[in-house]
């Protein structure tokens, strides 16, 4: 398997979700992510949008690095045959790590431990700890909600108007493919 030039961290939910579409986007994003060059860094599991977007980019030939705690090896199903693993101790260090070895962040539809990581870089983005662009794949409309949110808590003053340019929210497949073409380059 070749070595990427550099790292997409993917952070997405952990069950497939209501709509049989979320799946077959995550399928396409692993396919896309492979195709490209791009490494999929991921939470190891072979569940949910996460399981998909994995099995994606192995089947497309993709390198892929997955960070899981020991807790969740078998509730999540924690592949071993990825490019590499990383089996940590706590969930802290497994978003440290997922962290550390990307260039860049891209959230899928997912739940509570999707918000959590997405909240968590949008936060160190905020008080200027990195520069790792962060992208939001609006599949269907999903994010939707989560992006009036921040609106809703810039509007009445808890976060400067500049917090809504710390993330993208990306419409459709095709314009995470554009995003990506210009990452990878
Ligand atoms: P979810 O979006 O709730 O399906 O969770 C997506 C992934 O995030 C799963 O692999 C969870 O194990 C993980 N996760 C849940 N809570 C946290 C957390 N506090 N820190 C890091 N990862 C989490």
């Amino acid at each position: 398997m070749p070595k990427a030039a550099r790292s997409i961290c993917v952070f997405c939910g952990a069950r497939p979700g209501a709509d049989a579409a979320f799946m077959a986007e995550a399928h396409a994003v692993g396919t896309m992510l492979a195709q490209k060059g791009l490494r999929l860094v991921y939470g190891a599991g072979d569940v949910g949008i996460m399981g998909e977007v994995a099995r994606a980019a192995l089947a497309a030939g993709g390198d892929t690095m997955g960070v899981i705690p020991t807790h969740l090896m078998q509730a999540e199903r924690g592949r071993r045959d990825l490019g590499a693993l990383v089996i940590t101790e706590t969930m802290h260090e497994r978003k440290k790590v997922m962290f550390a070895n990307s260039d860049a962040i891209l959230v899928l539809p997912g739940g509570a431990g999707s918000l959590d990581e997405f909240f968590e870089v949008l936060t160190w983005r905020q008080l200027g700890l990195h520069a790792k662009p962060i992208y939001i794949l609006n599949s269907g409309g999903y994010w939707g909600p989560l992006a009036a949110l921040i609106d809703h808590v810039i509007a009445h003053g808890f976060a400067e108007p500049s917090l809504r340019g710390f993330y993208t929210l990306l419409p459709d497949l095709g314009a995470l493919d554009a995003r990506l073409t210009e990452f990878a380059a």
